[in-house]
């Protein structure tokens, strides 16, 4: 059989014009599994050529509407035609575009002569179209750039893109995404008055050898209001003011001056201090320590305490070890973060009783002495920092910033781990790390249709 396929444009003013496209054979005597139906190879033929038809219609109608002057009426004549490639979804189409003469109504040109007129150039500011940049945008964030490329040039029809191309149009679809930051949605009024807790986590990414480092910092978190939740990321080098673009983050997310604030995060005191930069001065920051991170060097405690009672060769009594081991953890689980340090200070001190003792007691009493150590330096380093947190687990708040460690797989291990092999410049990092989070929260899509209106 033969299949015919022929599309016909109607234009506003009436004028109807058919196009025959490529029509698709199949037929019977050679027909084999692989032709029956259409073929990803027709598909992205018969739609290159629908785009294609659409498009120089398109074209078309967009020059004769826009000679008509918009002030006076009159009709603009035309400069020349310039030949433009307009990159699209399903395929490059070149099209002969017009530029047009200013009118002479128009005073500006009177008094300061400007060149021709684009009509073009609105709709298509990068000559391509936005809807393609947002899917190079999107698959450079998910895939590498080469990967990226690979994946649009085996499904659709556009013109085959160069990895380069794709990096660039993520970083414009980045540059677009800060922007737009402060124009998009504000959903301050939905705000519950409980406000806003962000939960903050770093992540290590290669950094690329000319930069002299290692290793790049990457900020990585999650903003939460009790019915809404938004994923950021951001590196710190690649931004002149990291604390004004974490403010811009949050005032986006409907956070006000004056507002309490709640950060929870690990020991690290970058984090916390980076929210309060963003603050500067015009709301209350409370930061509570990740209730994680203190468990699990809790749990090494009590580790060192059993294998210090367990061996052989030990005199002392173990309920004396024991029990205090044991209720840290409650101290600490109920806020009374005083008391677990006199706790920890007497288990110190009975460790250092057991000098005379055999060598393996000696060595788990000092191992025990060198975990109640790391303990107490971290509670002391973070004395400020610690709640009652058994209180807030009941009112069903946060505790933790699991949540902020589940954005540094998302954002940050997933495209920019260290098993990608890749080096980053912080520049680059940064871009991934914006769209990353913005195609996660489903905001690519929102933000660049605002944009694009
Ligand atoms: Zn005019």
């Amino acid at each position: 059989m033969d299949v015919r396929i022929s599309i016909e444009t109607t234009f506003d003013n009436g004028e109807k014009r058919t196009h025959q496209l490529d029509g698709i054979s199949r037929p019977y005597r050679v027909t084999c599994p692989d032709g029956i139906g259409l073929r990803l190879e027709d598909g992205k033929r018969v739609v290159e050529q629908i785009q294609r038809a659409i498009l120089c219609d398109q074209v078309e109608e967009i020059i004769r509407e826009s000679r008509v002057c918009p002030d006076c009426a009159s009709v603009r004549a035309i400069h020349d035609y310039r030949t433009r490639d307009l990159d699209t979804l399903f395929g490059r189409v070149r099209v002969k575009a017009a530029r047009l003469r200013r009118c002479s109504c128009d005073a500006r040109s009177a008094a300061m002569p400007g060149g021709p007129i684009s009509p073009l150039a609105y709709f298509f500011p990068d000559r391509a179209t936005p809807e393609l940049q947002r899917l190079h945008a999107e698959l450079g964030s998910r895939h590498s750039f080469r990967e990226a490329a690979r994946l649009m040039k085996s499904f659709l029809p556009c013109h085959p893109p160069h990895h380069t191309t794709v990096r660039d149009r993520l970083g414009r679809v980045a540059a677009g995404l800060e922007k737009s930051r402060r124009a998009s949605g504000d959903p301050a009024e939905a705000l519950p008055k409980g406000g806003l807790t962000v939960f903050l986590d770093g992540a290590h990414i290669r950094c690329r050898p000319e930069y002299q480092q290692r290793h790049l910092d990457l900020v990585v978190g999650k903003i939460e209001s009790r019915n809404m939740c938004r994923r950021f990321g951001l590196v710190a080098n690649a931004t002149a003011s990291p604390g004004s673009r974490m403010r811009e983050e949050l005032s986006d997310f409907g956070w006000k001056p004056g507002r309490l604030l709640t950060v929870i995060s690990d020991g690290e005191l970058a984090l916390p201090n980076l929210i309060r930069n963003a603050m500067g001065g015009d709301g209350q920051v409370k930061h509570i320590l990740d209730w994680w991170h203190i468990s699990m060097r809790i749990r090494h405690v009590e580790a060192a305490v059993q294998g210090l009672v367990q061996i052989p060769g030990f005199t002392g009594i173990p309920v004396l070890f024991q029990r205090p081991a044991k209720s840290l953890r409650w101290w600490l689980w109920h806020g009374r973060a005083r008391v677990a340090e006199t706790y920890l200070k007497g288990l110190m001190h009975d460790c250092t009783r057991l000098a005379e003792e055999p060598l393996a007691v000696r060595t788990a009493a000092a191992r025990v002495q060198a975990r109640c150590g790391t303990l107490y330096t971290y509670l002391a380093n973070n004395m400020e920092s610690l709640v009652d947190y058994g209180r807030r687990y009941r009112n069903g708040l946060p505790i933790s910033s699991s949540r902020a460690e589940g954005s540094v797989d998302d954002i940050a291990n997933a495209r920019m781990g260290k098993r990608r092999r890749m080096r980053w410049s912080p520049k680059g990092a940064h871009r991934v790390a914006v769209t990353r989070a913005a195609v996660l929260d489903g905001r690519l899509t929102v933000a660049n249709r605002k944009r694009a209106a």
